[in-house]
């Protein structure tokens, strides 16, 4: 039989994610040279400190390196994989191996939420494949089915839950009613939260996600700082149990939807992350733990879900080999998949302009003429209330007001104007109400 031979396989990062990848290649190598029609040989891995001990990873110790940039240079490399994360050096490593015509599998949301036009550009000008399935939602299989699967639809909506962390904190608060402290806590003691809990509880992750995802379905380059963003940790017990009294539960949602162009314009999209109150029989209601999910709209295809692992060293390593045995399909065939695909080119609306209710609670004095002149704040922003509840009495009466829906703008604004009311004590919460 004739000798094929290998794709050559770079690893950058040898961490959490990049041991698993290397463990699945020991593991899988007689069927992934059987899907592949090659099989497939790593030839370096590049590490911040190449002397450490790996824990009897499957791989030859003099394969690892700190210069990292001249093994991505190097001729023999056909495919990097890079698991290190963060913009520099990954960025100038990425685009060295794309301008070289190398395949590129990364796992880096941050970078190419923060500047993945620059990928795309040097993938363009290398004629090279660039995969990211694993950049969001870990295992689930997504990006995938947006970028090629929906192609021939029009997608309206993408909402998802695509941070763990997050996710296994507001589960933890709706299942016991612990505060928002307590269930972070709970969430580092288990390793669900890194010990600076920042850009998962403030909602950056899932806004560089978001960003990604919105490109893909919408054909539109998207960046983080497109993306409004709140995070979780402002939502209180008392926030939890008012959902719950509403048949609700609170989720940290990313957001993206199509909207109306500028008068005659292509359309627009708005892209965002906060918590928010979601029906108890909404899909992505009943997405516990540290459980990742995205509920995909389409105009043909109706309602798409997609639920999963969105974390962790082996299901994130499942999607990078996913990738990897595509991108080493192509170089065997001489092929790369389409490139990016971003001529729509859609407005992004800024938060004012989205649509969505909220849900308000006020401390208010319990006294005759208090809801006429809280009503009277709405009717002025052309707000219209959906309920009214009241608990308490006399200096303790706590007021709950669901809105319609109404642009974000006249939302704020309302609340703004209802925080200067002598009869509002204070504004105790305010959350917006999704999925109805
Ligand atoms: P990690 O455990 O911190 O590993 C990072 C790896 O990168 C380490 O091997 C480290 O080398 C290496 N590294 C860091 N800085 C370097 C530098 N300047 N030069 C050379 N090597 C450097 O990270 P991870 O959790 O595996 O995550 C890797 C990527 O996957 C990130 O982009 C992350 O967002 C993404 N991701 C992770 C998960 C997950 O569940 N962990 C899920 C989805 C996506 P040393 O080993 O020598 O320190």
């Amino acid at each position: 039989m004739k000798r094929v031979e290998p794709v050559k396989v770079a690893l950058l990062g040898c961490g959490v994610v990049g041991a698993e990848v290397t463990r699945l290649l020991h593991e899988q190598a007689a069927d992934l040279t059987a899907r592949i029609g090659a099989p497939l040989e790593l030839v370096g891995i590049g590490v911040r400190r190449p002397g450490r001990d790996r824990g009897g990873l499957p791989v030859d110790s003099t394969l690892f390196t700190a210069d990292v940039l001249s093994l991505v240079k190097r001729d023999d490399v056909d495919i990097v994989i890079e698991v290190v994360g963060g913009i520099e050096p990954a960025r100038t490593w990425l685009v060295e191996a794309l301008t070289r015509g190398k395949g590129v599998v990364t796992a880096n949301k941050a970078l190419l939420a923060e500047d993945g036009p620059t990928l795309h550009d040097a993938a363009a000008d290398g004629g090279a494949d660039l995969y990211y399935e694993a950049a969001v939602a870990g295992a689930i299989p997504l990006l995938r089915p947006l970028r090629e699967s929906l192609h021939g639809d029009r997608i309206t909506r993408v909402t998802g839950i695509v941070n763990g962390t997050t996710n296994y904190i507001l589960s933890a608060m709706d299942d016991s009613g612990a505060s928002f402290a307590e269930a972070l806590e709970q969430a580092t003691s288990l390793g669900y939260a890194e010990a600076d809990p920042t850009a998962d509880v403030e909602g950056f992750d899932a806004a560089a996600k978001a960003a990604i995802l919105a490109s893909l379905a919408f054909h539109t380059r998207v960046r983080a700082a497109d993306v409004y963003r709140e995070g979780v940790t402002e939502v209180t017990a008392a926030d939890v149990a008012s959902a719950r009294a509403m048949g609700c539960t609170i989720k940290l949602l990313c957001i993206a939807e199509r909207g109306p162009g500028n008068g005659t314009g292509p359309g627009s999209v708005s892209v965002r992350v906060y918590p928010a109150m979601i029906p108890r029989n909404h899909p992505l209601a009943s997405v516990g733990d540290a459980f990742n999910a995205v509920f995909v709209e389409a105009e043909a295809a109706g309602q798409l879900m997609f639920y999963g692992r969105g974390a962790g060293g082996a299901p994130t390593a499942s999607a990078i080999l996913g990738d990897l045995v595509a991108v080493a399909r192509h170089r065997l065939a001489g092929v790369r998949a389409a490139s990016e695909s971003a001529y729509a080119d859609l407005r992004i609306r800024p938060i004012g302009e989205a649509w969505t209710r909220y849900h308000i609670s006020l401390d208010v004095a319990d006294r005759a003429g208090v809801l006429a002149t809280v009503a009277g704040v709405f009717a002025k922003h052309n707000v219209s209330i959906a309920t009214v509840r009241q608990s308490g009495r006399d200096e303790d009466a706590v007021l709950v007001i669901v809105t319609h829906m109404a642009q974000d703008a006249a939302l704020a604004a309302t609340v703004a104007e209802l925080r200067e009311l002598d009869t509002v004590r204070a504004v105790a919460g305010v959350l917006r109400v999704e999925g109805e």
